[in-house]
C-alpha cells in the first residue's frame, strides 16, 4: 500500500512531538516537579507558601488544592496532576497534597522499573491490583466511631497546621456543632448536608471571636434607621419582587396640564406605595427580606409601622431563608397573607466590624445554621474559610461513613507492610509493580517526618520495625517529633478522604504512565473543563487533551 520512497507525513513539519520513553521521561519530571512544589506544606509542620500574581495580589496558604489553583502551571502533564487535585477537592474537601505528593512519588517508583526494562502497561497494572488490596485492606484497618470526641478529633486534625491563628480545638468545636445540628436520620442512615451550614467572614476583631450561629447570618443591614433593631417573634416575608413603582423600560413622557396635577400624580405614587408597605403590615408580617429594592417611601412606612426590612438579599441566602423559617417566596404583593410568612425567634441587626448584618435566629427548622468567622485581616479569615470548609466537608463524612483511619503516616506505613507481603502471592513483574507502590506510599510518612525536622531514613526504619511489632497505628508525632500511637494521640484521618487520595493519585499516575506520545495538537475546539480520560493508549493521535 505505502508506495515505496516517499515518507508520509501526517503531521505538518516542525510540528512538536515527544514519543516514547522520551515523552514518559518528560512527563514523569513534570509531576515529580509539582509534587515537590507542595511537599513541603504537607501535615501540620508544613511550611505555607505566598503566591504572588502578575499585579502583586498575593495568597498566603498551606492548602495543597489552593496552591495548586493559583500556580501558573503549563505542563499537561503537571496539569493533569493539578485536576486530580482539584477533583479531591470537589469530591471529598481534604487530602489535595496527599494526592499530588502521591502520584508524584508513584512516578518516581514507575520511573526506576521502566528503567529496568518494566513496560508501563504491566506497572499500571500492578498499580491497580494494589489499589483493590488497599481497598480491602483499608476496610478492615478502619476505626469505627462518630460520636462528638471523635468527630472533634478528625476536625482537630483537618485544621491543624492550617494558619488560623486561632487553636485548632476552639474551631473543631464549631464544626462539630454545626454538622451535629444539620445531621439528619434518613432510612436509617446517617445523612449531613453541608449545605445548611452557612459559612461567612468579615474581617475585623479576632479569630477568636468567630462564632456559630442556630440560624442564617444575611450581610445586609436593615434599610431605615427608623427601623427597630430587634423583632422577637418574627414573622418573615420572603419577597423577590422590587418595592418600588416600576419605572417604564422605555423613556416615557407624562404630559401634565394643570400645575395642579403635579401633586396628583405625585401623591399617586406615594399612595401606590403607601399601600405596598399596607399590605404587608396586614399579613401581619414585622419583617421583609427583599431580594430586590425597597423604595425610600416603602421604607418610610414601613418603619412608621415597625417593621424591620433588609434589601438586595441574596438569591441564596433567601433559598437558605424560604427552608430555615418556612417561609414562601413571594413575587406579587398581593399573595402575601399569613400563611406565606415565616417564623424566627429573633430578627436581629448586630454591629459586625464596621459593618451591621442581619442575624435571623431561633428559626423552625433548625437545619439551616452559620458560622461566622473573624480574624484581623482578609488573609486570615480567608485561611481560616478554607480550613473551615475542609473541617466541615471531612467532619462530615466521617459523620455519615462512622469510621476514621490513623494519621501521621500510620496508615500508609501499614498498608506499605501488607502490599509487600501480599505482592509475594502475585509473583511475576507484577509483584515489582506491588512493592514500587508499597514503597511510593511511604512518601507520606517520609515527609511529615522531613516537615516535622526528623531524619527520615531512620525514622522510617524505626516506623517500620514498629508495624512488623503489630502496632498497626504507629505513625509521626508532629508534636515531639518521636513515633508513637495515633489513636491515642488523636490524629484521625477521614476514612474516605484517604481512600479517594489513594485511588486519585493511582488513577492519575497510572493515565500519565500510559501516554507515550506527546503532539501539539490544533487549537482544540473540544468542550473545555472535561476529565482528562480521553487521553492515554498509544499514538495519542487526539494530541492533547483539552486544557
Ligand atoms: P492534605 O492536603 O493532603 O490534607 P495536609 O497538609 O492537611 O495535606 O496534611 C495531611 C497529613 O498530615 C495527613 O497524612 C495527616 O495524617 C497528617 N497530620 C495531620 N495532623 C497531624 C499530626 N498532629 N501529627 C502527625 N500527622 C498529622
Ligand atoms: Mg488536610
Amino acid at each position: 500500500m505505502i508506495s515505496g520512497q516517499t515518507p508520509i507525513l501526517i503531521l505538518k513539519e516542525g510540528t512538536e512531538r515527544q514519543q516514547g520513553r522520551n515523552a514518559q521521561k518528560n512527563n514523569i519530571e513534570a509531576a515529580k516537579a509539582i509534587a515537590d512544589a507542595v511537599r513541603t506544606t504537607l501535615g501540620p509542620k508544613g511550611m505555607d507558601k505566598m503566591l504572588v500574581d502578575s499585579i502583586g495580589d498575593i495568597v498566603i496558604s498551606n492548602d495543597g488544592a489552593t496552591i495548586l489553583k493559583e500556580m501558573d502551571v503549563d505542563h499537561p502533564t503537571a496539569k493533569m496532576i493539578v485536576e486530580a487535585s482539584k477533583s479531591q477537592d470537589t469530591a471529598v474537601g481534604d487530602g489535595t497534597t496527599t494526592v499530588v505528593v502521591l502520584a508524584g512519588e508513584l512516578l518516581k517508583q514507575a520511573e526506576t522499573l521502566l528503567e529496568q526494562g518494566v513496560h508501563s502497561t504491566i506497572i499500571a497494572d500492578g498499580y491497580h491490583l494494589a489499589v483493590v488490596e488497599s481497598r480491602k485492606e483499608l476496610g478492615e484497618l478502619a476505626a469505627k466511631a462518630n460520636d462528638d470526641k471523635t468527630l472533634r478529633k478528625i476536625a482537630i486534625t483537618a485544621l491543624s497546621g492550617k494558619n488560623t491563628g486561632v487553636s485548632a480545638e476552639f474551631l473543631s468545636d464549631l464544626v462539630v456543632k454545626a454538622i451535629n445540628a444539620v445531621s439528619e436520620e434518613r432510612d436509617g442512615k446517617t445523612v449531613v448536608d453541608t449545605a445548611n451550614i452557612k459559612v461567612d467572614k468579615k474581617s475585623g476583631g479576632s479569630a477568636s471571636d468567630t462564632t456559630f450561629i442556630n440560624g442564617i447570618i444575611i450581610d445586609k443591614e436593615r434599610v431605615h434607621s427608623k427601623m427597630p433593631t430587634v423583632i422577637k417573634n418574627a414573622k418573615i416575608a420572603l419577597i423577590n419582587s422590587a418595592l418600588e413603582i416600576k419605572k417604564t423600560e422605555i423613556d416615557a413622557k407624562v404630559q401634565i396640564t394643570d400645575p395642579s396635577k403635579i401633586q396628583d400624580f405625585l401623591d399617586q405614587e406615594t399612595d401606590t406605595m403607601r399601600e405596598m408597605a399596607e399590605k404587608i403590615k396586614k399579613s401581619g408580617a414585622n419583617v421583609v427580606l427583599c431580594q430586590k429594592g425597597i423604595d425610600d417611601t416603602v421604607q418610610y412606612y414601613l418603619a412608621k409601622d415597625g417593621i424591620y426590612a433588609a434589601r438586595r438579599v441574596k438569591q441564596s441566602d433567601m433559598e437558605k431563608l424560604a427552608k430555615a423559617t418556612g417561609a414562601k417566596m413571594v413575587t406579587n404583593l398581593d399573595d402575601i397573607t399569613g400563611d406565606v410568612l415565616g417564623n424566627a425567634d429573633v430578627v436581629e441587626e448586630r454591629k459586625i466590624g464596621d459593618d451591621r448584618m442581619t442575624f435571623v435566629t431561633g428559626c423552625v427548622n433548625p437545619k439551616a445554621v452559620s458560622i461566622l468567622i473573624r480574624g484581623g485581616t482578609e488573609h486570615v479569615v480567608d485561611e481560616i474559610e478554607r480550613a473551615m470548609n475542609d473541617a466541615i466537608r471531612v467532619v462530615a463524612i466521617t459523620k455519615e461513613d462512622g469510621k476514621y483511619l490513623p494519621g501521621g503516616g500510620a496508615i500508609e506505613s501499614e498498608l506499605a507492610m501488607k502490599l509487600r507481603t501480599y505482592s509475594n502471592s502475585v509473583g511475576g513483574r507484577e509483584q515489582l509493580a506491588i512493592e514500587a507502590f508499597a514503597k511510593a506510599l511511604e512518601i507520606i510518612p517520609r515527609t511529615l517526618a522531613e516537615n516535622s525536622g526528623l531524619d527520615p531514613i531512620n525514622t522510617l526504619i524505626k516506623l517500620k520495625s514498629d508495624h512488623e511489632k503489630g502496632n498497626k497505628t504507629f505513625g509521626i508525632n508532629m508534636n515531639d517529633a518521636s513515633i508513637s500511637d495515633m489513636l491515642s494521640l488523636g490524629v484521625f484521618d477521614t476514612y474516605r478522604v484517604k481512600t479517594h487520595a489513594i485511588e486519585s493519585a493511582v488513577e492519575v499516575a497510572t493515565m500519565i504512565l500510559r501516554i507515550d506520545d506527546v503532539i501539539a495538537s490544533k487549537k482544540s475546539s473540544a468542550p473545555a473543563g472535561g476529565a482528562p480520560g480521553g487521553m492515554g493508549g498509544m499514538g495519542g493521535m487526539g494530541g492533547m487533551p483539552p486544557y
